[in-house]
Parts: C-alpha cells; structure tokens; sequence
C-alpha cells in the first residue's frame, strides 16, 4: 500500500510489493543465500532472522506476495507442493478423520490411502463437489479436515468452496483447498470460507517448470497455523532461496500468464467438444460442464489452464493422440509457459480412478491457432 490508495493485485505481483532492497536501491529483489544470521553481542538477532531453516528474507518476499494475492493473514513456502500439503496432514492426531474428494491430485490422495491403512488417520473419499455425500461422511467433532482442490487435477470437477466450508465448520473441521489450478488470479478460497490454502507453486504460480515449491497460505493466524510455522522449521520442508527468487520472479508475470492461457484453454476445449474424433471435454468454463455454474460464481477473470478430453477409440486412441501432438510437449506437470499433454491412466497405474483414455492438456501461452492446429492434426483419423 503507498498513499491513500490500495492498489490491484496485478500492480503488487508485477512490482513484487514495491519492494526496494534498503541499502542499495536495488529494484530488483535480492537473493539471500545465508543459512544463518549474526547475534548481537547480549545475544539477540538484531536482523530478526536466526536459521535458514526457520526463515530467510528471499522467502518472506514471495510469501508477502503471495499472502497479499490470497488475502490471507500468512503465507509460508514449501520445498513442493507436497511437502505443503503432507505438512499440513502431518498436524493431525492419529485418528483423526479427513475427508477428501474422488478427484484430487493422485499422489497425495495414495499417500492419504497408506496413512489410513497404517491406521494414522480415518480417511473417506467421496465424490466432487457431492454435498449430500460429505455431509453423510462427516463425523462432527472427529473430522479435522475437509480437503478439496478445485478445479480438480486431472478432470477439472468443480466444488463449491462455500458450500462445503459452511458444511464443514458447522462439523468442527477445517477446510484446506488446494487452488493450484485456479491461483488467486483466478479464485481466492479464503474469500469463499477456506481455513487454508495450498499450492504446489511448481505449477502456475512460478510457471516456468524450472522451480519445485509448494506453499500454505492461512485465513488467520491461530494455533493451527503456529503449528505449520514450527512444523515446517523442525522437519526442513523448505526450498532453497534461488528457488525462492525464481518463484517470485515468475508470479510478477502471474497476471498475463493465468488469463492468456485461461483464455486459450477455452477456445480450445469449444474446439474439442465439437470436433466429431471427441467424445467428452471436461473443462469448466463450457456451459456443458456439471460444475460450471459453481466455477462462474467463485471463480472470474476464466477458468484456467488444465482441461481434459477423451478421444473417440479408447486407450489406444489416447496413447496414440498424445503421441502425435507435436507442439503440446508429452510430460507430466501442469502449469507452464509450454502446452502439455498426458495420457493419464497409465502414469496413475492400478487403482486409479482416471478414465483409461483420458488426455490432461495443460495450456501454454502459446498461439492458440497453432495448439488448435496440432490437435485437429493428431485427431485426424
Ligand atoms: N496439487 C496439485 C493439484 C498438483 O497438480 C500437484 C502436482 O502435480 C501437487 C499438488 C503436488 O505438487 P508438487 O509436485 O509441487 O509436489
């Protein structure tokens, strides 16, 4: 904030807060590679820093940032996006219940799976954006978090984050959403009812594949949030500090990145749900789309990058397509400047609840013309 005006969150990430490094008058934040911060000689640390593992400077910048798009009342950086989400579980007693979506980021729904085998927590995994089911599954006073992500990775379901967190908190339990796919361009969950916020920042935030970060950002600061801060020092989930900088170098660009490639992901998903070698697009920003009136109403400004589709012919046909596309970049991830595809049944394995022919595109910022092209191309029979 400077004068007596707020300015917009595409002039805080584009000027990085208006942050100018004190000594120098350098423009451009700096990179704090120290793992460690003197005392004072009664002891004190005058630079209130005391071990990287705690805290950094170049952390705190992209935290600021961050917290300041989300509205949130504190932010704290991850080595990944799993580190930040497991960090967050990892405050749970044992057995303690969650309950968490039939769509969601696989890795983490196996993890959550092996800790209710181990007997670490009691899990119920129900059905996007199904409030009857949620309802039926909560345990009041036993339930300690509802986790959701929407739009969700790799279908695009959709959840009313509203809906669900009033739900939940009549329940005792906190709502932690992972908003990776929508970033608070797009969608800022607190604003909707969420406790916490998750994102694997490896994904649009930084949005250039080349940084693994994760973060958590918190309604308010309580014991819960106490808890995560103390948590992530003792068991080191932090990232480097040049991964730090890179990621905040990459959200100056987050508002001309998220809504051009929001933009061609729907012009491309129109494509798709016409186009006759189709059979189902999941994207929500197509009126077809089950959570489409949800996604209008908490979501603005479009309906992000990832979206997925089904060829007509099955597996086969999926393997095939996704290995014809020249200018999508066969990889797994989501989220950067290049346009990417995955046949993602395989890369789940067994016990997977994908579709076997279902193709993940994530949308680059590339000439939609040309990504239209190379799709109508690869479907041609
Ligand atoms: N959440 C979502 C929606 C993801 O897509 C991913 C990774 O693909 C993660 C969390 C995990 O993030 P990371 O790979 O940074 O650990």
């Amino acid at each position: 904030m400077s004068g007596d005006f707020r300015e917009r969150p595409e002039t805080l990430a584009a000027q990085a807060l208006g942050w100018v490094e004190p000594a120098t008058r350098s423009v451009v934040p700096a990179i704090y590679p120290s793992t460690l911060y003197e005392r004072a000689p009664d002891g004190s640390y005058p630079g209130g820093h005391t071990y990287t593992r705690d805290e950094n400077p170049t952390y705190e910048q992209a935290e600021s940032l961050l917290n300041r798009l989300e509205g949130g009342d504190g932010a704290l950086l991850f080595g990944s996006g799993m580190a930040a989400a497991t960090t967050v579980f990892e405050t749970l007693d044992v057995g303690d219940h969650v309950v968490a979506p039939e769509q969601m980021y696989w890795t983490l729904q196996r993890w959550l799976e092996e800790l209710a085998a181990r007997g670490r927590i009691a899990l119920d995994i129900v059905p996007n954006g199904d409030l009857a089911a949620l309802e039926a599954a909560l345990r009041p006073g036993r339930t300690k978090i509802v986790w959701i992500e929407t739009p969700a990775n790799p279908g695009a379901a959709i959840t009313d984050i509203a809906e669900v967190s009033e739900a939940a908190h009549v329940a005792g339990a906190r709502v932690v959403a992972d908003s990776t796919v929508s970033t608070p361009v797009l969608c800022r969950p607190l604003e909707h009812g969420a406790d916490l916020v998750v994102h694997s920042a490896t994904k649009q935030l930084n949005g250039h594949a080349d940084v693994l970060a994760g973060a958590v950002v918190t309604a308010r600061r309580d014991a819960l949030w106490e808890r995560l801060v103390h948590d992530r020092a003792y068991r080191g989930a932090v990232l480097g500090p040049f991964e730090a900088w890179l990621l905040l170098r990459g959200m100056r660009t987050l508002f001309l990145r998220v809504p051009r490639s929001a933009d061609s992901a729907l012009r491309i998903a129109g494509r798709l749900a016409s186009h006759p070698a189709v059979r189902d697009v999941r994207y929500p920003g197509l009126p077809s789309h089950p959570g489409h009136a949800v996604a209008a109403r908490q979501m603005s400004g479009g309906f992000g990058m990832l979206l997925s589709f089904r060829p007509r012919g099955g597996a086969a046909a999926a393997k095939r397509v996704a290995g014809a596309l020249r200018l999508f970049r066969n990889a797994t991830s989501l989220g950067g400047v290049e346009s990417l595809v995955e046949h993602r049944a395989p890369v789940e394995g067994p016990g997977t609840r994908v579709p076997a022919d279902l193709l993940r595109l994530s949308i680059g910022i590339e000439a939609v013309e040309d990504l239209l092209e190379d799709l109508d191309r690869s479907l041609a029979p």
